[in-house]
């Protein structure tokens, strides 16, 4: 297989908008290249007041294990990446869901594994109605390495 401009493509995926358009951009760049393929969803913390709530009206603390909600959280966002590289993606990419900030998650992710093309949608759930999504567009102005904003508009 012929190495390719790039050694390590990272794919961000918002599972709650999985376009596999998003994939289907990357396939096309990766066919004829050997290299690293990681496929990366992140899925935001509970908010603190959700957490607090059961506690503020007189709930005892530790009735709601939540460590046990954001295992589950992160284990049904890998099964949901899982069904997604399987349909677009070749077999040897390296599936990860973590919790954090979006666009924090990416970069480090990336950065930590010497990513040198990042691959986001320019639409996800918050920038529906924006030319590039608020994820794709602070990863654009934040990245150490090259982003490849793959375009989504409907129309
Ligand atoms: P948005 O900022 O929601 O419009 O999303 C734009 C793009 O950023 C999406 O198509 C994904 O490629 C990426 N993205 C947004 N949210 C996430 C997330 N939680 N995890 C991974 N990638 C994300």
């Amino acid at each position: 297989m012929a190495a390719g401009v790039y050694s390590h493509l990272l794919i961000a995926i918002d599972t709650t908008h999985p376009d596999e358009r998003i994939g289907r951009r990357a396939r096309e760049l990766i066919r004829d290249r050997a290299g690293g393929l990681t496929l990366l969803t992140v899925i935001e913390p509970m908010p603190p007041d959700m957490v607090a709530a059961p506690t503020a009206l007189g709930a005892p603390a530790g009735l709601i294990d939540y460590t046990e909600i954001e295992r589950n959280r992160l284990e049904h966002a890998r099964r949901q990446l899982e069904a997604y590289a399987s349909a677009v993606l070749p077999p040897d990419v390296e599936i990860v869901a973590e919790v954090g900030a979006p666009t924090d998650a990416i970069l480090e992710a990336a950065g930590e594994r010497g990513v040198d093309l990042i691959i986001v949608g320019s639409h996800g759930r918050r920038g529906i109605r924006r030319l590039m999504g608020s994820t794709a567009s602070s990863i654009v102005h934040l990245a150490a390495c090259d982003v490849l904003v793959v375009r989504l508009a409907d129309g």
